[in-house]
């Protein structure tokens, strides 16, 4: 009896209090689209996936000179989310849906493709035309089994609408684009329970956010650089941090003598632990699936974009 409830008493208290951190992951370089170059911690031969999460990409930041805006033309997707957040630059994004809209600079788009969608995401006339500077994310959720297929949905967020909070020693601020944070709930709703939150911390400032255990949390730190997990391990601009499952909380600091103000992206999900079968831009359960979706994209049957 005295094993089984010491065992217990170990059990919960790996369960509450800050997350430790499991690991580092650094960023590659690589080209998207037309030809744009990002920055990815993952998928990368050595980290794959971080269920539910299926790729992260950071657009910038750059200064792009006029008519050097580059952009991802007409390309399908089957069977997950893209989440664009743009920080810097105007963006237009078209679907064979119809669905058609112009991100600017702390807008959100959440992307479901379900059971498919033809997508295109260019610069703005007006940016191509004059430049200036580009900084975003794309994050790709993946789709539990039963929502494969579902009929494709399109969240457009304007900055205004996200959802920030201050604290109350005015060092953090956070924008709430999924989950909840600093009492303010996301507007933006997601399939499975995901959180997003981009926090800027100034020096001496300090998060302690309540992830609950069954999520798969990383931080991204967009700028600067600070001290994550219960040990306050360092991470800089570029860098991803994944968090072990042995707590509630995840901790970020920005150190007191920082130079610079620390800005982090904190993602989270509940692993959806099923198969993964993967193509390019279609995510399914089956090689099988795979194939369907490849020739149901062929055939035309996920659409075209009417300009
Ligand atoms: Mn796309």
């Amino acid at each position: 009896m005295a094993r089984a409830s010491e065992a217990l008493r170990v059990e919960e208290s790996r369960a509450v209090g800050a997350r430790t951190v499991a690991g580092l992951v650094n960023s590659i370089e690589t080209l998207e689209g037309a030809g744009f170059l990002v920055r990815r911690p993952f998928p990368k031969a050595s980290f794959s996936k971080f269920d539910p999460f299926l790729l992260l990409d950071e657009m910038g930041p750059m200064e792009l000179a006029p008519g050097q805006a580059k952009g991802a033309p007409d390309h399908p997707h089957r069977g997950f989310e893209t989440v664009t957040y743009l920080l810097s630059g105007e963006m237009e994004h078209k679907d064979s849906r119809g669905h058609k809209g112009r991100l600017r600079a702390g807008d959100v788009q959440w992307m479901t493709a379900g059971a498919g969608v033809v997508h295109s995401e260019m610069p703005s006339r007006e940016f191509q035309r004059d430049g200036g500077r580009l900084h975003g994310f794309q994050l790709w959720v993946n789709l539990p089994q039963r929502d494969k297929m579902m009929r494709p949905r399109y969240q457009e967020i304007q900055a205004a609408r996200i959802p920030k909070a201050t604290s109350d020693d005015r060092l953090v601020t956070v924008s709430v684009i999924a989950g909840e944070a600093m009492g303010k709930q996301a507007v933006i709703e997601t399939c499975t329970p995901i959180i997003y939150l981009h926090y800027t911390i100034k020096p001496g400032g300090a998060v302690s956010q309540r992830v609950p255990v069954e999520y798969n949390a990383f931080a991204y730190i967009v700028d600067g650089e600070g001290r994550f997990g219960a040990e306050g391990e360092r991470a800089l601009d570029g860098q991803m941090v994944l968090f072990a499952q042995d707590g509630d909380l995840v901790r970020i600091e920005n150190a007191a003598d920082a130079k610079t103000t620390l800005e982090v992206l904190l993602i989270a999900g509940v692993p959806l632990n099923e198969a993964v079968a993967r193509y390019g831009p279609f995510v399914m359960n089956t090689e099988g699936e795979i194939l369907q979706a490849i020739e149901d994209y062929r055939e035309g049957r996920m659409g075209v974009i009417n300009s």
